[in-house]
């Protein structure tokens, strides 16, 4: 191809197909723009976005602040490594852990590598701390999991497609059912050894389930009468997604003084990622008090990219836009209009079975096994009416705008999922 002719979509896609592993099923659309809620193919066409790049990019697709920081920022020094200071680490540090009020950050780059952070963390705690004898710290998770795409990390997913022939495993986990407080009583109970507790406050990826009002509270509680860390994995709940800054803060809406409120679970190691950085730049972030991150000593863990300057300044200016633009609260506001519309319509729908989420985190189960290909069909379908979701698993879509969308705005997408989800009423 010359480079004077214009890429299409079957070109991009050509190119992807044949040069790149094929480690990903993407929906058949090649965008090269996005602004705010839009994106744009390369043949011009718009769409509303509703994956948020899985909630990386809640303040909005270029945000002019997020971008003016990073810009700025790469002007000016990109790289030093944690071999010298940089004049920008520092001042994230201290914002990022006022911001979430915490004593400390570890920071990094990916989710998986934040999740994983966590795990040493947790691990070197309960040898250090709690005094289990080396090696044989256990760690809870939970089944349907999502934490990411490491070798420890698939170790204890129940995902076979992501398990399959990765092994040897690496071992120390025990799997409970998610949203259920006795089997977390039974597993926390029935050792000494048991080191931490990791959780997602809604499973995402499994499908946007959102467990019982008091799970997250009744959990916390077991992990501290049995010195137990609870660590939350929020890299896809957290920043304002569902509603609160944190999924952990339950049903507050107050921005930053979430520990003020009652309903605010504290977990003992926070993850972020994901829209730590408004979708700009891979930034991520491991939180936690004293008492746990001064396990950590130098030479023990580390990364070259992590907390560099251009990371530290985009994460300082998407903080800021979250709470500038009070995303939490528009994103709880939308979020109820979004599943009161859904409900409406599904009551009388054979298409669609069951509306769930919080804030703007949500799922749409399709009535067809896990196995059909409608979910998939119907996601296509919403392409061709200008709105870009994608399955799950299997049966179930999720919906998740940036959530700097306006009413107006969420009305006109209620109105082309429904519209969509009509043409294949049976
Ligand atoms: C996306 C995600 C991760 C992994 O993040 P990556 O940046 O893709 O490594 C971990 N945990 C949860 C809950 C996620 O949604």
């Amino acid at each position: 191809m010359s480079v004077l002719e214009k890429l299409t979509s079957a070109d991009a896609i050509a190119l992807e197909d044949q040069y790149g592993a094929h480690n990903y099923h993407p929906l058949p659309v090649v965008l090269s723009r996005g602004e705010g809620v839009y994106v744009w193919d390369v043949e011009g066409k718009k769409y509303y976005d509703f994956l948020s790049a899985y909630s990386a990019v809640n303040q909005g697709h270029c945000h002019p602040k997020i971008v003016g920081a990073m810009v700025q920022q790469a002007q000016t020094l990109t790289l030093t490594s944690r071999a010298f200071y940089n004049d920008k680490l520092g001042a994230y540090e201290e914002f990022v852990t006022n911001y979430f009020g915490f004593d400390k950050v570890l920071p990094m780059n990916t989710g998986a590598e934040a999740v994983e952070t966590a795990l040493k963390l947790c691990r070197k705690w309960a040898y250090e701390r709690k005094g289990i004898n080396e090696n044989e710290a256990q760690i809870i998770v939970c089944e349907g999991n999502f934490h990411g795409r490491t070798t420890t990390i698939i170790s204890f997913s129940n995902d076979e497609n992501a398990r399959k022939n990765f092994g040897p495993y690496t071992a120390g986990f025990i799997k409970i059912p998610y949203d259920d407080v006795a089997a977390l009583e039974q597993a926390i109970t029935s050792s000494k050894n048991i080191a931490g507790f990791l959780v997602e406050p809604i499973q995402g990826e499994a499908g946007v389930y959102v467990p019982s009002e008091d799970y997250l509270a009744k959990a916390k509680a077991l992990c501290e009468a049995n010195n137990v860390l609870f660590i939350a994995d929020e890299v896809q709940t957290g920043i304002a997604r569902t509603g609160s800054l944190l999924a952990v803060c339950g049903n507050c809406s107050c921005e930053n003084q979430c520990e003020k409120q009652a309903s605010y679970v504290t977990p003992d190691i926070l993850i972020l990622g994901k829209a730590l950085s408004g979708g700009a730049y891979p930034v991520s972030a491991v939180l936690a008090n004293d008492a746990i991150m001064n396990v950590i000593k130098p030479g023990q863990h580390g990364s070259t990219f992590g907390g560099n300057p251009i990371a530290a300044a985009v994460a300082m200016a998407a903080l800021d836009v979250v709470s500038e633009e009070q995303l939490a609260l528009n994103a709880r506001s939308l979020g109820n209009l979004f599943r009161s519309e859904l409900t409406n319509y599904i009551e009388t729908s054979t298409i669609a079975t069951l509306v769930r989420g919080k804030g703007l985190l949500n799922a749409v189960v399709i009535n067809d096994t896990e196995e059909s290909d409608t979910a998939w069909n119907i996601c296509m379908a919403l392409r061709d009416n200008g709105l870009l979701a994608k399955p799950t698993h299997g049966n179930i879509i999720r919906f998740a705008p940036p959530l700097v969308m306006n009413e107006a705005q969420l009305k006109d997408c209620v109105s082309i999922i429904i519209k969509t989800l009509k043409q294949f009423e049976k």
